[in-house]
């Protein structure tokens, strides 16, 4: 019998994968560091991997550096509208929220619909039962920062004088725009694997928009039996292929980094998609991959003593 390896806990977090700029650089990496600390000293004070990666989040949305909480992107009206979801790798349950504007912490309100009998609800109801369940409503323009309202202004800007490409408009060229959408993924002692991730989306989006960041085997996935995966990028061709899923399915044959590299290649290949993923398998293994020029991921186990950024470059 295919006996379970001794579990070793672990968490991975990424913040987005694109062409962060230089003089961003230090901002993207540093607060993949915090949240590494915070998700790591749940871990060590032996709590569950699925509030490792809530709490790791929390410090990301909390961050105007990322497109997730405060500072995310615009949609093309000029509002925040924001996805988030956390998975459970235990009996694969899963929850989610998509579209909702005044919530600083979507995550939260995600762990809450895990807890319940549903697993994807979207704007005003979403925000309703947030409510419902304590999480605090915050106003919806205090989540907008000036980089974003000029960013969106010059993206408006630029589209008036041209054709858009409609793919383009939907946010492909996610080398060239911001996609600071950010992720964790984490294995507690007891060997459960969970995995989340939160976003502004796109800039520029349709309102209504939602990308593959709330959607279970698109934006995240994580089994027990495997591993987990978060993913960036590209939402609507990460949606198209599965992304997350098709990185865990990989790990039956493949370590964690290997399933990484495998996955991205293969959304390259089959749709041109771009973006990246991070994965870990049950054993611990650590994987990431991306087709972008960069991307901020952190990591750290009880074998290294200090979280291991990488400066991952492509360029
Ligand atoms: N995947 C996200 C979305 O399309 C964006 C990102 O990862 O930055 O909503």
């Amino acid at each position: 019998m295919d006996r379970p390896p001794p579990p070793r806990s672990a968490i991975v977090v990424h913040g987005g994968a694109w062409a962060i700029p230089d003089d961003e650089w230090r901002a993207h990496r540093d607060g993949v560091e915090r949240a590494i600390r915070a998700g790591w000293a749940v871990l060590q004070e032996n709590g569950s991997a699925l509030d490792a990666v809530e709490a790791a989040i929390v410090v990301l949305e909390d961050d105007p550096t990322y497109d997730a909480g405060i500072g995310s992107v615009l949609t093309r009206d000029g509002h925040v509208e924001m996805d988030a979801a956390i998975v459970d790798g235990r009996g694969l349950d899963a929850g989610a929220v998509a579209c909702v504007r005044d919530l600083k912490n979507p995550i939260l309100a995600a762990r809450q619909v895990l807890q319940s009998d549903h697993v994807l609800l979207s704007g005003e109801g979403a925000s309703a039962f947030a409510r419902s369940r304590g999480i605090v409503a915050c106003e919806p323009a205090s989540l907008i920062v000036p980089r974003e309202r000029a960013r969106l202004a010059r993206l408006l800007a630029e589209e008036l004088g041209r054709e858009v490409d409609p793919r383009e408009a939907f946010g492909q060229p996610a080398a060239e725009r911001p996609n600071g959408t950010v992720g964790a993924v984490a294995i507690d002692r007891g060997g459960n694997i969970a995995a989340g991730g939160s976003t502004g989306g796109t800039p520029g989006k349709l309102s209504g928009r939602i990308g593959d960041t709330p959607i279970p085997g698109a934006g995240l996935y994580a089994d027990n039996r495997l591993g987990g995966a978060a993913c960036t990028g590209w939402g609507e061709g990460i949606l198209r292929i599965g992304l997350a899923r098709n990185a865990v399915s990989h790990l039956r044959d493949s370590a964690g980094q290997d399933a990484a590299w495998l996955a991205v290649r293969e959304m390259d290949d089959r749709i041109q998609g771009k973006g990246g993923v991070i994965v870990l398998s049950r054993d611990g293994s650590l994987g990431f991959a991306f087709n972008t020029p960069r991307m901020a991921v952190g990591y750290m186990d009880g074998e290294i003593a200090d979280p291991w950024i990488i400066g991952n470059d492509n360029r």
